[in-house]
């Protein structure tokens, strides 16, 4: 039908240039990161607060924090550097919807200065509902949300979450996992109700999850979410996490391929994700954050 064929249009327009919604446009597009939100609402456990978030990035690296205006600095002045740069994300180094003074501020700066530009988000989920006029306000296309467990009694996610900040109340185990994944879903469902494109990333924690991920696609795909993401865990004593530090080992490369088998219900599958920090830049697989770091972008007034 016309309707079908039209939001199929609007959907192919929406990924052809964003790097990880597209296998085709990952080699040919570039994406930065700005590492504008540094505070987070939940605990998971294979986090570390000394780096970045571990829902979009790889554990163990910590970004260069900046503040909204020395971020849409950098974005302007690595645009003209990367012809190919299509998208700027706000991937922590905490949870962007933990920090949305900062997130938006950002968003409605680049809106202005780089309107050209496409904007991406990634989240927990735990306030998506709270913001999500303002996620359409700034026309944010792209929304990655973390959903490790779909499990509504809270015992997987007790595992995973030691603890969710709701509403000035720190809530633990089985009643902050529940709550945590009650607005998740929520989040997503507002998400997608307004036509944004939503990825969910779901790390595979061997011996906690992993069985349960083919759950977690199955609902994902329910929820109309355009990609899923099963990353590996990386866990490591010297990262400190807990996780690492209670030895559930990082997931093999044989365990993702056969997770990401077992989660193959028909959803689309991310299978060029690179696990990028929270100040990446350029292709993915080839970041050039380093050389960009160097360049402070930090007012030194
Ligand atoms: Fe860490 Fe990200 Fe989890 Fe927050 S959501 S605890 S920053 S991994
Ligand atoms: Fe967006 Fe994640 Fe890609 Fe960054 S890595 S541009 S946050 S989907």
């Amino acid at each position: 039908t016309n309707t079908q064929s039209e939001l199929h249009a609007s959907i192919l327009q929406k990924i052809n240039n964003h790097p990880c919604y597209s296998q085709d446009a990952h080699q040919h597009y570039a994406r930065i990161h700005v590492a504008v939100a540094p505070a987070c609402n939940i605990q998971c456990n294979y986090c570390n607060r000394k780096y970045d978030c571990s829902n979009e990035s790889r554990p163990g690296v910590t970004s260069y924090k900046l503040k909204p205006e020395e971020a849409v600095k950098k974005v302007l002045h690595v645009g003209g550097l990367i012809q190919q740069l299509s998208v700027v994300g706000i991937a922590g180094p905490g949870d962007g919807l933990a920090n949305p003074k900062q997130t938006f501020e950002t968003f409605a700066l680049l809106k202005k200065y780089a309107p050209d530009i496409k904007l991406c988000l990634s989240t927990n989920g735990l306030m998506i509902h709270k913001h999500i006029d303002e996620i359409a306000k700034y026309t944010i296309e792209h929304v990655t949300v973390t959903l490790n467990t779909v499990d509504e009694s809270g015992e997987i996610g007790s595992k995973i979450y030691p603890w969710v900040f709701y509403e000035h109340k720190k809530h633990r185990g089985l009643e902050g996992a529940k709550l945590l994944l009650e607005k998740q879903l929520l989040g997503i469902k507002m998400l997608v109700e307004r036509g944004i494109l939503v990825k969910v990333n779901a790390v595979l924690i061997p011996g906690i999850n992993d069985a349960h991920l083919p759950l977690v696609a199955k609902k994902v795909k329910e929820l109309g979410v355009f990609i899923f993401n099963v990353m590996p865990l990386i866990s490591k004593p010297e990262f400190g996490t807990k996780f690492g530090l209670d030895g559930v080992p990082s997931a093999n490369h044989k365990q993702l391929m056969r997770a990401q088998e077992a989660c193959d219900v028909n959803v689309k599958m991310m299978r060029h994700c690179r696990q990028c920090r929270a100040d990446a830049v350029g292709l993915l697989g080839e970041d050039r954050s380093d050389e960009f770091f160097k360049e402070s972008f930090a007012d030194k007034s």
